[in-house]
């Protein structure tokens, strides 16, 4: 994986803001990690679906959860955003978003076919994987995607070519896929994953297959990379780690399973402030905070607001990017100015 990100300034080294601990916070200490929360590809797509509710009017139907957020998706469903699991489920004619995570072709040919009006929010880091997959299998390749089985992104990454990819999850799965000509392989990744557990996983299908080629560049994007790399930085000096972020979320979730690998005592993941037993924070001195790359930070304010109610007031942002990346909205809703209100 590469050092730096595109769309990222690596912070020169690890800075932190806020000073040493007051002695009146008897110590207690908040890490706040930084880069944090919202990425450029979930900005898209709520700012997607808010242009479409204002251009268009509710109801506006969004096949799955547009980002993996309990607030996000409950603040647009108030709005008039009706979601649903199939494309199936849109009445014909009516207009329909695709989440960021992506679909196959089919689910589009099956938007075509019921006449549906749509508007994609793929992120364009996942549809940049999608168009890595349609090369490799033009080119006769049989492709190992490295992912979650049963997650959005997966699907819609092999479905672009379902003869020719594998999905590899676990460890296991490197020694049941079978490959035509080891000679013609290569390996591809969902845009969520650890980024060392990724490269453990290439390191297995390296001993099994030699000659596998490297994506032509990194699939983990950089949100999920840069948030890995904040939460490392500060985790060995935290009794406990407080990821917000929604189960549903896989980068949420790879930050509580980095901070634990990289020294916390305690990490856990909560989609509120008010999810946090008081129980967890018994004897801890310093507590670390981050979010996934799906969450509004008005969610973190919240969680920081319980914390120094409690008396972890002291707050010390470390940063190891910054990053500036944005991306243009989906072409049907270009020229709407953008910046979403579920921040
Ligand atoms: S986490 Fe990465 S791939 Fe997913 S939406 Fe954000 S920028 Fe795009």
């Amino acid at each position: 994986m590469s050092a730096a990100s595109p769309g990222t300034e690596p912070a020169t080294s690890v800075s932190v803001e806020g000073g040493q601990p007051s002695p009146s916070t008897g110590g207690k200490r908040v890490l706040l990690a930084k880069p944090r929360g919202y990425c450029a590809g979930v900005d898209r797509a709520v700012i997607t679906v808010e242009k479409a509710l204002e251009r268009y009017g509710p109801p506006i139907y969004v096949r799955k959860e547009i980002v993996h957020n309990r607030h996000v998706v409950d603040t647009l469903r108030e709005r008039g955003v009706i979601f649903v699991d199939e494309t199936s489920e849109v009445p014909e004619g009516e207009l329909v978003v695709f989440s960021a995570h992506g679909v196959s072709p089919a689910v589009h040919a099956e938007a075509e076919q019921r006449n549906l009006r749509t508007i994609d929010a793929t992120c364009p880091l996942v549809t940049k994987v999608h168009k890595e997959v349609t090369r490799f299998a033009r080119e006769d390749y049989d492709i190992m995607l490295i992912g979650h089985a049963g997650h959005e992104e997966v699907e819609g990454t092999s479905g672009e070519a379902p003869d020719r990819v594998q999905l590899v999850d676990t460890p296991e799965d490197v020694d049941k896929v079978a490959v035509r000509d080891p000679s013609k392989v290569v390996w591809l990744s969902q845009t969520t994953l650890s980024v060392d557990e990724t490269m453990e996983r290439v390191e297995q299908l390296k001993q099994r297959f030699p000659e596998i080629a490297d994506p032509p560049s990194d699939d983990i994007c950089y949100a999920t990379s840069n948030r890995q790399v904040a939460v490392k930085a500060m985790a060995a000096e935290c009794d406990l780690v407080l990821v917000v972020g929604s189960g549903n979320s896989s980068n949420s979730r790879r930050l509580v399973e980095v901070a634990l690998q990289a020294g916390a005592s305690d990490a856990r993941l909560v989609d509120f402030a008010h999810e946090v037993d008081e129980a967890w924070l018994d004897g801890v001195q310093t507590v670390g905070v981050t979010s996934g790359a799906s969450v509004p930070e008005v969610l973190v304010m919240e969680l920081l607001e319980w914390l120094a109610e409690r008396g972890w007031a002291d707050v010390q942002e470390v940063t190891t990017a910054n990053e500036k990346i944005s991306f243009a909205l989906p072409r049907e809703l270009r020229g709407d100015s953008a910046r979403s209100s579920v921040r």
